[in-house]
């Protein structure tokens, strides 16, 4: 197990520059995910960890080992790639056993290893199978077990469920948290999908063109973004255009569509902000500590196990959302309606050139 640090990471192709001085200290044993829209740098930023690829300046560690230019078979780092990259012509087996028969083990060596890692992403049984043969789950596995059967340092996961349907990405999924937790191995994984990063993630990086936005737990960067492109990456949102038209202390009143909330917290200069409220956040009752703004529903949408109320505040759309049918009453399209929020659940931040 070790920790991986990135300190001021800068890498340009051409005219692109893909990392504009990326710092990242990636914990001993922890799943952390680099999450962010196409484009954005991750997979630059994991070629650079795994050494197939050099940043123009900034320096890697792995531990307190320096590892910015170590070619990538001496480093410990095993990126396994979105399309799997299996040999078609090699069974199951000498896919897997292919890096341990580079290092010259002995037969008996590679088939412990070889087996106890189809053990771990329970492909026993499939040894003598071509990658045609398999589904793209079990392909998956497969390079999964070929990375972890050198026992690398730092295993690396590019987008590795895209390629899945819906189903299987939420089973492996929890077979690669399973896997990670049962090594105690660091484990780097990019996605552009929040809610996969969510859910399988110790910590999230969030990166927007070649800067590192937030780290955080998944909770940290859901209930507390720092930024208006995390609050509007991370999940339907509320990103409401507004201005401060008053300060008292750290507190503020912001104005959208002639509407006032007062005792808000902000403590920035700009006066040009967003207002950002979870969908949830949002009640159709009085609440605690609430500011309230009236305007007309827009839509009531059924989703199942919750409703989602649209208002329309001006040009202004804003969601809540809520599990219980009562909340809901009778309400219709154009009839009035009052949302109700916890100063507490409203977020004030500048509002940035996306
Ligand atoms: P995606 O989710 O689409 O894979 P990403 O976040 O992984 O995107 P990168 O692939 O790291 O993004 O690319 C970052 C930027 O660097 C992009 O603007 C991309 O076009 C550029 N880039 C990446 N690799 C190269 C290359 N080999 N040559 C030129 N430009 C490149």
């Amino acid at each position: 197990m070790v920790d991986v640090k990135l300190e001021n990471i800068v890498k340009t192709f051409g005219e692109t520059v893909a990392l504009k001085g990326i710092n990242l200290h990636i914990k001993a044993g922890e799943l952390f995910t680099l999450l962010g829209p196409s484009g954005c740098g991750k997979s630059t930023t994991l070629r650079i960890i795994a050494g197939l690829d050099f940043p123009d300046s900034g320096t890697i560690y792995f531990g307190d080992e320096e590892v910015t230019y170590l070619h990538s078979s001496k480093r410990g780092a095993v990126l396994v790639f979105q399309n799997y990259a299996l040999w078609p012509h090699m069974t199951v087996f000498d896919n897997v056993a292919y890096g341990l028969k580079l290092k010259k083990l002995p037969k008996e060596e590679i088939r412990k290893k070889v087996e106890w890692a189809l053990d771990l992403v329970k492909l026993r049984g499939f040894e003598d199978r071509y990658p045609t043969q398999l589904s793209g789950g079990q392909q998956q596995r497969v390079a999964i077990a070929r990375a972890l059967v050198v026992e690398p340092k730092v295993l690396l996961l590019d987008e590795p469920l895209s390629n899945l349907d819906a189903k299987l990405r939420l089973e492996m999924r929890s077979e690669i948290r399973r896997i990670q937790r049962e090594l105690g191995i660091t484990v780097i994984y990019v996605t552009h999908d929040q809610e996969e990063a969510m859910a399988i993630s110790d910590r999230i990086a969030v990166m927007n063109v070649g800067t590192v936005e937030q780290v955080g737990t998944p909770r940290e960067i859901y209930e507390s973004p720092r930024t208006e492109f995390v609050a509007s990456f991370m999940g339907k949102t509320n990103v409401i255009p507004a201005r401060v038209v008053e300060r008292d202390g750290n507190k503020v009143t912001v104005e959208f569509e002639g509407i006032r909330l007062d005792g808000l917290h902000y403590t920035e200069k700009s006066d040009d902000v967003v207002i950002v409220i979870r969908p949830e956040r949002i009640k159709l009752k009085p609440v605690e500590n609430a500011v309230s703004f009236t305007g007309t529903v827009d839509l009531v949408e059924y989703y199942g196990f919750f409703i989602e109320v649209v208002g329309l505040f001006g040009e202004t759309r804003i969601i809540a959302r809520t599990i219980s049918d009562r909340d809901i009453g009778g309400l219709r399209p154009t009839q009035p309606v009052t949302f109700y929020v916890n100063r507490d659940d409203i977020i004030v931040l500048p509002k940035q050139q996306l």
